[in-house]
């Protein structure tokens, strides 16, 4: 059981480093890593290391405030670092209908060729 009293996924294995992932920047609070099945050129994924309920982002409390703004300060540096000065985009996928798979929150940041809008 997890902290926050939900169910843990895989993302809490490569933030206790039990799977291993291709890490791209690590902080107090974040980290973010490639995606394993990237849809673009460059594909990663920035994530809390504490989810404290943030299993998706519709469950964000006011109080997470911080960390949200802190998660797309890391998504612009690190998009930066990968040298995405064409542009990006940043994606969270919340629920059924947001086609989310994992339970933890997390941004995509995609880039490296033209991205298509709207998406399907
Ligand atoms: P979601 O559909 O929940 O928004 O996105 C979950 C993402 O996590 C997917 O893009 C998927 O490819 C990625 N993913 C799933 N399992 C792993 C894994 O074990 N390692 C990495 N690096 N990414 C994963």
């Amino acid at each position: 059981q997890h902290a926050d009293g939900g169910t843990p996924t895989l993302f809490d294995k490569i933030i206790n480093k039990q799977i291993p992932a291709n890490i791209i920047y690590e902080d107090d609070t974040a980290l973010a890593f490639r995606d394993i099945n990237p849809q673009a050129p460059v594909h990663f994924l920035v994530i809390p290391k504490v989810r404290d309920g943030l299993t998706q982002l519709s469950k964000a409390t006011e109080q997470q405030e911080q960390l949200l703004g802190h998660l797309l300060i890391v998504a612009s540096k690190v998009a930066k670092q990968e040298g995405l000065d064409q542009g990006f985009r940043v994606v969270i996928n919340d629920g059924r209908h947001g086609s989310q798979s994992v339970y933890h929150l997390h941004l995509h940041i995609l880039g490296g060729r033209q991205l298509g809008w709207p998406p399907g």
